[in-house]
């Protein structure tokens, strides 16, 4: 193995994925999964269609390879769609580059910036890919965890708005070695959404902790005068509870000229399996992706991408609709995160409300015991995940798996729930919690 991968060996997805073909079989186990996150009932009907009519129509060209910076439909409909969202006329060939999947774009932007020796600041909780990334390119992490309020940890629901990111804390995470920092809203695992109110002036009387615009625009404003970018993975953008509305933070002032912002197919039309993702930004940060992703990509699957150019052109007729899957995934999720919430609450765990995403922490110490004590091979979350899998059948995630080494114990005793199931997964998780 290359040095620059020593010590990454380690992956929660692959670990628990081992373990669910072992012990969650849907038929012999009556398992049910509400680990990795991906939705488990069909995406709406449209999406089947579009893949349908691209088999049907027999185009040769779809059958082979494609532009490689994004095939052309898809590059110019990201453009259309995206160009309101930024308020700016994209250009479709220059400053969007198609990926397969977030983690690439994750990937080629890091690579794309990060130098050996330069420094990126983490928000923990993270996505767990973003440490290994930085750490593979030579890059050093410097983490940042978001803090519960005081009391909130003790109370039987608390929201994920209570995590607040301490801004005397970030600004000492910067110095002249910094080049990047990754923001995550809506955040994965937390739920942490960049949030606005139809009314600012209440919500900043009420709210003025949440991860609103204001602390938004302090990490704008850190990155503007220490010259750092910002990557912004907002692969769960649309996914936003109500009351709430999605911040991009390239559209804050000044902000553009140093932001890539990364999206998702596999989130934006409820089918991780496309693996097709996005990176928006100005042609010369596009231009470094582009130079990684030729060099070891070099193009995506072409039916992929014809498929999700034509999802997104059917969505553009309808974007300021409430028909519209931009505005009704939430509302469709709502109802699960709710249900969820109120029978972790009724089974003595204390759920984390999430304002955005389709996760939930929830505290699972009401049933620590001595077999789940940390040793030095592994935390007590993780312990107690495997403990659910294998004697319960029940997936879930371990919430360290979403930190650094040093602050497992903020987060070892939380575990992490994927709500984004068919009502009846959901029954039978409930059947399960329910006989802990
Ligand atoms: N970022 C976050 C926050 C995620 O949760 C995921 C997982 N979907 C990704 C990136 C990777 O997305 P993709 O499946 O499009 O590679
Ligand atoms: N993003 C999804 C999650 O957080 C899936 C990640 C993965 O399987 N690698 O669960």
């Amino acid at each position: 193995l290359a040095k620059r991968f020593k010590g990454l060996e380690k992956n929660i997805w692959y670990e628990f994925q081992v373990l669910h073909q072992l012990y969650l079989h849907p038929v012999t186990h009556n398992a049910v999964n509400l680990g990795q996150g991906f939705i488990d009932y069909l995406p709406p009907q449209y999406v089947i269609d579009f893949y349908r009519q691209c088999i049907d129509d027999s185009n040769i060209l779809l059958y082979q390879y494609t532009r490689g910076f994004g095939h052309r439909r898809l590059v110019d409909a990201i453009a259309q769609v995206y160009s309101k969202y930024f308020f700016r006329e994209l250009d479709p060939l220059n400053q969007i580059l198609v990926t397969s999947g977030a983690y690439p774009s994750l990937f080629n932007a890091i690579n794309g910036l990060v130098n050996p020796g330069d420094e990126v600041i983490l928000i923990e909780p993270f996505f767990d890919c973003y440490e290994p990334m930085v750490k593979a390119t030579g890059g050093i992490a410097r983490c940042i965890a978001l803090k519960p309020k005081s009391n909130s940890t003790n109370e039987k629901t608390s929201s994920s708005a209570d995590w607040i990111l301490d801004e005397n804390e970030l600004e000492s995470m910067f110095n002249k070695k910094t080049k990047a920092i990754i923001v995550n809203s809506p955040n994965n695992p937390l739920g942490k959404a960049c949030l606005i109110t139809a009314n600012f002036t209440i919500y900043f009387a009420l709210f003025c902790q949440v991860f609103t615009q204001q602390e938004l625009e302090k990490i704008a404003g850190l990155c503007q005068k220490h010259n750092v970018y910002c990557i912004s993975d907002e692969v769960y953008e649309w996914i936003v509870y109500p009351g709430h509305k999605h911040i991009r933070i390239a559209t804050l002032p000044n902000m553009w000229e140093r932001t890539l912002t990364i999206g998702s197919a596999g989130k934006t039309f409820s089918s991780t399996g496309f693996k097709i993702g996005w990176t928006i930004g100005p042609e010369k940060l596009i231009r470094a992706c582009q130079i990684v992703h030729q060099n070891c990509v070099y193009t995506n699957p072409t039916m992929s991408q014809e498929v999700v150019a034509r999802c997104f052109e059917h969505e553009l007729k309808r974007l300021n609709s409430p028909d519209c899957y931009f505005n009704s995934i939430s509302n469709e999720l709502l109802e699960k995160r709710d249900r969820i919430v109120q029978v972790l609450k009724e089974c003595g765990m204390k759920p984390i409300v999430p304002d955005g995403g389709y996760f939930i922490l929830a505290d699972w110490t009401k049933f620590n015991n001595a077999q789940f004590h940390s040793d030095n091979e592994e935390s007590k979350d993780f312990k107690f995940v495997k403990y659910l899998t294998k004697e319960k059948h029940l997936a879930t995630i371990p919430a360290s798996g979403f930190y650094t080494k040093d602050h497992i114990p903020m987060a070892d005793k939380y575990i992490r729930f994927c709500f984004a199931k068919k009502d009846e997964t959901i029954e039978k998780a409930i059947k399960i919690l329910k006989n802990l």
